[in-house]
């Protein structure tokens, strides 16, 4: 045992026992003098057993685990997590010459808590959510370099909305290494313009993918509203597979001028297409009779459980307007990103659209985050995005 040391009050092991990888302040009784915020430090039991090693931070949550053996949180360890993860994209095919825009961590899901990492061609952006993530920044970076075979040669760090306000870390979104290059990443073979400087989260929704590949298969001859639709990546997949209009509507200018853009990028002059900037309620309340298959991926409406009993009225509205406005024989692909939304309850909001609406609807797909998301069986808080393939009569 190298590090400072938290000991849990009695009985408080257990969920370690099952690899659960949080800490919750509840559970400790005892914090070794000089122990700050960001620190690696070992857990251990009551009796003194060492149970794991993790990050130390303020808050809820205490200690974020980075391993359930004694051993030093070093490059070396970085870079075989890295590793692991690499080679778990590469074994499922997701690296390709025709798809090198992915997910390399996913937090607890690649066991890095508190680490995202998202690959655009050669350019990696890190996100830290973690005060210990954030001090480990430069090794991981250069872990990262070194892992990634020539692949990558940038590293862009973006944590100045990720890391607890409280810490005060201030930390500047910049390149750690390298430096701006160019920003097209393919995705599935379609062309993506991804804004890591000032684009949403890491600048691209990555976690999308697979759904927008079973939207492509619907789309044939079906007009097709994408609303909330920021950087467009269902309305190409849409007119790929070959719809007769593909409408995108966001309430952000900047998200509307990327999807312009990247329409341009795979079908120049393309008519079937067109953007709208304006309010999701707004522009549904317009549409009578327009779309036979609309998507709806808002942003997390509810980002705390606080925030739950809005958000699921919320959800319910939106998808109500949907059910409302959408033809018969139309498909509703309708999504929730928020973590503090269970699939139940999302299912839940849906249910009471649909028979606020009075139509009647079916259930095609259910789906979820793709599998460089990976959800840790011991940690199911991992699974956050929810989808919802409809079909209204
Ligand atoms: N579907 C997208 C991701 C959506 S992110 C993809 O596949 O990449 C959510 C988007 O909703 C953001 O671009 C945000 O600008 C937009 N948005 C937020 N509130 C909105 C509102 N009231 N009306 C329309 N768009 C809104």
């Amino acid at each position: 045992m190298d590090y400072k040391k938290i000991i849990l009050k009695k009985g408080k092991e257990e969920s370690l026992r099952r690899f659960h990888p949080w800490v919750f302040s509840g559970a400790v009784a005892h914090i070794d003098d000089g122990v700050e915020e960001g620190d690696v430090v070992d857990i251990c039991s009551n009796d003194g057993k060492f149970l794991a090693v993790g990050h130390y931070q303020i808050g809820s949550i205490a200690v974020r685990i980075l391993d359930f053996s004694t051993r030093r949180i070093d490059k070396k360890f970085f870079e075989e997590r890295l590793r692991k993860a690499l080679s778990l994209r590469e074994s499922i095919g997701l690296i390709r010459p025709d798809n090198n825009a992915f997910r390399l961590v996913h937090g607890e899901g690649d066991f890095l808590p508190g680490l995202v990492i998202d690959i655009y061609g050669g350019t990696a952006v890190v996100q830290a959510h973690s005060p210990g993530m954030h001090f480990a920044r430069d090794i991981i970076a250069s872990a990262l370099i070194d892992v990634s075979g020539g692949m990558l040669r940038n590293v862009y760090y973006k944590s100045e909305t990720t890391l607890p306000y409280k810490a005060e870390l201030d930390p500047q979104n910049d390149y750690i290494i390298g430096g701006y290059e160019t920003n097209i990443a393919v995705e599935n073979g379609l062309k993506f313009r991804v804004d890591w400087l000032r684009g949403q989260k890491t600048g691209f929704f990555v976690d999308q993918r697979d759904n927008r590949l079973l939207l492509e298969r619907y789309s044939t001859g079906r007009s097709v509203l994408n609303m909330f639709c920021y950087t467009g990546g269902f309305s190409f997949y849409a007119m790929r597979g070959g719809a007769k209009l593909v409408h995108s509507v966001d309430s952000s200018a900047k998200a509307i001028q990327l999807t312009k853009e990247n329409v341009e990028l795979n079908f120049p002059g393309d008519k079937r297409h067109e953007a709208f900037e304006d309010d999701a309620f707004k522009f549904l309340n317009g549409i009578d009779g327009r779309y036979d298959l609309i998507v709806l991926d808002p942003p997390a409406f509810a980002k705390h459980k606080s925030a739950l009993k809005n958000a699921l009225m919320g959800y319910r509205k939106i998808n109500a307007k949907a059910f409302d406005k959408i033809l018969p024989g139309g498909i509703l692909f309708t999504f929730s990103c928020s973590q503090a939304v269970s699939k139940e309850q999302f299912r839940l909001a849906v249910f009471s659209a649909a028979a606020q609406s009075g139509r009647r609807v079916r259930i095609l797909h259910q789906l979820t985050q793709p599998a460089d998301h990976p959800v840790s069986i011991y940690h199911p808080e991992g699974e956050y995005l929810k989808g919802l393939v409809l079909y209204v009569e």
